[in-house]
C-alpha cells in the first residue's frame, strides 16, 4: 500500500488533519466524527512518509485500544512489522516499560505494582494499625479513602481541600485520614510497593529530571494522545514534559465525552493545549460517520449543554428510533434483553455486532445467568468483581512474595487463604514475613494460631525452596504447589476456577521477565480476568457485556443500553455533587453514541435494592432523570408483554419467584 491509501476513505476535514505537519496539532470533536480514525491514518501517513517507528509515541485509554490501532495502522501503510515497533498503549504500560529500564536511576530496582484492590487491602492494614478499623469509627471507607488518595495526587491537590471539596461529610476525620495517608506512602515505600499513581509519579519525575528527560524528548519526535479529555494533571505534565514546544504533538478528544473526572480529569484540557501552544491548529470535525440520525437527535438532546456541537449524520438512510423498553423487573430486564439480542440475531445481525452496556459491572448479575441458561456465549469487559479474579490474584500474590518478600499486601492476602487464619492473625504475620521473608517462617509459625501452623508451615517451606534468581517455570511450579491445597480449601466452587489459575500459571511459566509480566496485571486487569483460559476465538459468535467506561471509543451495530433508571445511571453515589452528576451524564452521552443501527434502552420499574443479594428488597424504580421529555419524545415506547405476575398462577415466570416478591411487599 501507498501513502494514498491511508487518506483513502477520509473527508476533506480528516485529510487536512493527516496531512498536517509536525506543528501541534488539536482535534477536538463529537463522538463517532473519525477522530481515532484519523490519528490512525496519521500514523500510517508517518510511516508511509518513511518516519521510524521508533520514533512514535502512542498513547490510549486501553490496551485493547492501543493494539486495534496499531493493527489498523499496520493495515493502511502495508508493513505489520513496522507498526509493531512504535512504542504504543496505556499510559501506565508505557509508563512501567520506562520506569523499568530506568530502575536503578530511580532507586526502584525491586519493585512491585500493586493494583487498586490491593491498595485497598494495605490501607485496611494500616487503618488496623492505627486503630481505625471499629465500625465505632466514623471514617469513610477504605475505597473512598483510596480515592482521597488518587485524586490528590492526580489534582495536585491536598488531602484536606479534597475532601473539603468532594467529600465534606468526611470533613471531622480530615486528620486521621491525612495521617493514615501519609503512612501509606511510607509503607509502599518501604516494602518497595508502587501503585498505578506512583507509575504515572515516575515517569513524569523522569521527564523532569535533566538528564533522562532530555533522552526521553529525543526519544520520540512524534507523541499521539487519543481521548485526551480524559488525561489527568500528572499526564498533562507528562505530555508537555516530552513535548515542551508541541512539535509533533497530536491530541485528539471530545469534552462531552469527559467521564474520568472522579480520577482527576478535567474538561478543558484539550483548550488548554490550544492555550499553552498559540501555534497550535484546532481541527474540528463535524460529520458523525457512525450512527443513524435518530440515535444521534437523542445523542443531541442528552448531551450535557454548552460543550459540543450538535452531532450530524452522514449516513444517508434514516433507521430505526431508539427505543425504551419498560421491563418489570430485573429478570423481566435479563428476558426481554436476551429476547431482542436472539431477535436481532435471527434477522441475521451476529452476537459480535451486539453489546449490552451497563453503568455498574454488578448491574449484569441476572442477564449473565439468563444468557447462560440460553447457551448464549458473551464476554465482559470492565468492572470485573472481586470474586472473579480473586483466585488468579492470589496466585499471583505468590510469586509476587517471592520475587518481593517485602511485599507485606501480598503476603496478607496469601494469610488469608489460610482457613485457621483470620484478619487480625493475617496483619500480624504479614509484618512478620515482610521483614524477613521465608527466612522468618519459625517466628511466623510460632506466631500463628495452634490450628494454622502446620499448614502454615508447609506454604512457607514450598516458598521458601525458591526466589527471584529461580528460574521461572521453577518458581511458578513451586508457587502452584504451595497455593494449590489453600485455594482448594478456601474456594467451595473451585473446579470451576482451576483452569484459570492453570491458565494463568501457564502463561506466567512462558514468561522472560515474570516481574514485569505481574506488575502488567495490575496495570491491567482486564487481562488478568480477560480469559487467560477462555480467550475468545476469533472465529466464535459472541456478545459483548461491557461497563460504559470500558466501551469508551468503541462502536457496535446494536447497542443494548440496561438498568436506565434513576439510581443506577446516573448512579445513586455521584449524587452528591452538581459535577458528579453532570459526569454521569457525560457517561450516558457516551453510552448512546456506541451505536450504530439500533439503540434499545432498558428501564425496569421494580429493582433489587442489592444489585447482587439473592434475596435483596425489591423497590420501585423510574427511568433514567436524563430521559426527559423531549428526549423520549424521540424514541419509540416498548412494554414487555407478559402482565404483572401479582400472584397469577398462569404467566411463564416460575412460581416461586412470584411468591419471593409478593413476600418483598411486607418489607417495603
Ligand atoms: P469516539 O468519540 O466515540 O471515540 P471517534 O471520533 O474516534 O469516536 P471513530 O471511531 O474514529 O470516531 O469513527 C467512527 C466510525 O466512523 C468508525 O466506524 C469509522 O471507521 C467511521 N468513519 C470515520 N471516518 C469515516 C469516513 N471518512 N468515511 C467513512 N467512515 C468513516
Ligand atoms: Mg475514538
Amino acid at each position: 500500500m501507498t501513502e494514498s491509501d491511508a487518506l483513502a476513505e477520509l473527508d476533506p476535514a480528516q485529510v487536512q488533519a493527516v496531512e498536517h505537519g509536525d506543528g501541534p496539532l488539536v482535534i477536538a470533536a463529537g463522538a463517532g466524527t473519525g477522530k481515532t480514525r484519523v490519528l490512525t491514518a496519521r500514523v500510517a501517513r508517518l510511516l508511509a512518509s518513511g518516519v521510524a517507528p521508533e520514533r512514535i509515541l502512542l498513547l490510549t485509554f486501553t490496551r485493547r485500544a492501543a493494539s486495534a490501532m496499531l493493527s489498523r495502522a499496520a493495515a493502511l501503510c502495508g508493513d505489520a512489522q513496522a507498526a509493531q515497533r512504535i512504542a504504543g498503549g496505556t499510559f501506565h504500560a508505557v509508563a512501567h516499560r520506562i520506569m523499568a529500564e530506568h530502575a536503578q536511576h530511580l532507586g526502584l530496582e525491586d519493585v512491585t505494582v500493586i493494583d487498586p484492590d490491593d491498595v485497598v487491602d494495605l490501607l485496611d492494614l494500616l487503618r488496623a494499625e492505627h486503630g481505625l478499623d471499629g465500625t465505632a469509627v466514623r471514617l469513610p471507607t477504605t475505597r473512598t479513602i483510596a480515592d482521597i488518595a488518587s485524586r490528590v495526587i492526580n489534582t495536585a491537590t491536598p488531602v484536606r481541600t479534597v475532601i473539603e471539596e468532594q467529600f465534606p461529610w468526611a470533613l471531622e476525620q480530615a486528620d486521621a485520614i491525612t495521617g493514615l495517608l501519609r503512612d501509606y506512602r511510607a509503607r509502599k515505600q518501604e516494602r518497595g510497593l508502587l501503585d498505578l499513581d506512583d507509575l504515572l509519579i515516575a515517569w513524569r519525575a523522569l521527564v523532569a529530571d535533566p538528564d533522562v528527560g532530555a533522552r526521553l524528548r529525543a526519544r520520540w519526535d512524534w507523541v499521539l494522545v487519543d481521548e485526551y479529555q480524559d488525561v489527568n494533571r500528572l499526564q498533562v505534565d507528562i505530555v508537555r514534559g516530552l513535548r515542551p514546544d508541541g512539535r509533533g504533538l497530536t491530541v485528539v478528544g471530545d469534552d462531552a465525552q469527559a467521564v474520568y473526572a472522579f480520577r482527576g480529569a478535567s474538561a478543558g484540557h484539550l483548550l488548554e493545549v490550544t492555550e499553552a501552544h498559540p501555534d497550535a491548529t484546532l481541527v474540528r470535525l463535524e460529520r458523525n460517520f457512525r450512527s443513524t440520525q435518530p440515535i444521534l437527535d437523542l445523542a443531541n438532546e442528552v448531551r450535557p449543554g454548552e460543550l459540543a456541537l450538535r452531532l450530524v449524520a452522514d449516513r444517508p438512510q434514516q433507521g430505526a428510533r431508539p427505543a425504551l423498553v419498560t421491563c418489570r423487573n430485573a429478570d423481566d430486564e435479563a428476558r426481554t434483553i436476551a429476547d431482542r439480542i436472539l431477535a436481532a440475531h435471527v434477522d441475521g445481525m451476529p452476537l459480535r455486532a451486539q453489546a449490552v452496556l451497563m453503568r455498574t459491572g454488578s448491574h449484569s448479575a441476572q442477564l449473565e445467568v439468563e444468557l447462560k441458561v440460553r447457551g448464549i456465549p458473551f464476554h465482559k469487559f470492565g468492572g470485573i468483581g472481586y470474586l472473579e479474579t480473586s483466585h488468579v490474584r492470589d496466585l499471583l500474590a505468590s510469586f509476587r512474595v517471592v520475587l518481593n518478600p517485602a511485599d507485606e499486601v501480598s503476603w496478607y492476602r496469601l494469610l488469608t487463604r489460610h482457613r485457621a487464619i483470620g484478619k487480625a492473625s493475617a496483619r500480624g504475620l504479614a509484618a512478620i514475613l515482610a521483614d524477613g521473608g521465608t527466612d522468618r517462617a519459625a517466628d511466623a509459625v510460632a506466631a500463628a494460631p495452634a490450628k494454622a501452623r502446620t499448614g502454615l508451615a508447609s506454604t512457607l517451606s514450598l516458598l521458601g525452596a525458591v526466589d527471584a534468581a529461580t528460574p521461572v517455570p521453577e518458581l511458578v511450579e513451586a508457587c502452584r504447589g504451595a497455593m494449590d491445597p489453600l485455594l482448594r480449601g478456601h474456594y467451595p466452587d473451585w473446579h470451576r476456577r482451576v483452569t484459570e489459575v492453570d491458565g494463568i500459571a501457564q502463561a506466567a511459566a512462558h514468561q522472560s521477565d515474570l516481574r514485569a509480566f505481574v506488575s502488567e496485571q495490575a496495570i491491567d486487569p482486564v487481562n488478568v480476568a480477560g480469559d487467560w483460559a477462555k480467550q475468545p476465538h476469533l472465529d466464535e459468535d459472541w456478545l459483548t457485556l461491557s461497563t460504559i467506561h470500558s466501551a469508551k471509543g468503541l462502536e457496535w451495530d446494536a447497542v443494548h443500553l440496561m438498568r436506565a433508571t434513576d439510581g443506577a445511571m446516573p448512579s445513586d453515589m455521584a449524587l452528591t455533587s452538581p459535577a458528579g452528576l453532570a459526569e454521569e451524564q457525560r457517561l450516558f452521552y457516551v453510552a448512546l453514541t456506541r451505536a450504530r443501527d439500533t439503540l434499545d434502552v432498558y428501564a425496569p420499574s421494580r429493582l433489587p435494592t442489592h444489585p447482587t443479594a439473592f434475596m435483596a428488597k425489591h423497590v420501585a424504580a423510574k427511568p433514567s432523570r436524563f430521559l426527559t421529555e423531549p428526549a423520549r419524545a424521540l424514541m419509540d415506547p416498548v412494554r414487555t408483554a407478559v402482565p404483572a405476575p401479582e400472584l397469577s398462577s398462569g404467566s411463564a415466570t416460575p412460581r416461586a419467584r412470584v411468591r419471593l416478591d409478593a413476600f418483598d411487599e411486607l418489607f417495603a
